[in-house]
């Protein structure tokens, strides 16, 4: 059986896919008696999966032209708003 420190250290491993066979069993096997460890897993394994998720957020070019004119429409829009006077007092 691991230790919580043994599992811990190789957690970095784990998530890199670097393990043996074997170590990953051990690891699932104290994770499934150790609750403190298996949050740690939990927790690890839930931002690699975000991160990866996440990862590209680039915005495809003709996309960001398109954002690009919108957001020029929308000041053309406001100046010519306030151009136009109101008859005031
Ligand atoms: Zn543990």
């Amino acid at each position: 059986m691991m230790t919580c420190k043994e599992v811990l250290e190789s957690l970095s491993e784990f998530v890199d896919e670097d393990l043996k066979a074997d170590v990953v069993q051990a690891m699932h096997q104290h994770i499934g008696v150790c609750s403190e460890c298996r949050a740690e897993f939990d927790t690890l394994t839930m931002t690699i999966k975000l991160y990866r998720h996440y990862e590209t957020p680039q915005m495809p070019a003709p996309c960001h032209d398109r954002l690009v004119k919108v957001l020029e429409l929308e000041k053309m829009k406001k100046k010519a708003g306030q151009s136009s006077s109101g008859s005031e007092g």
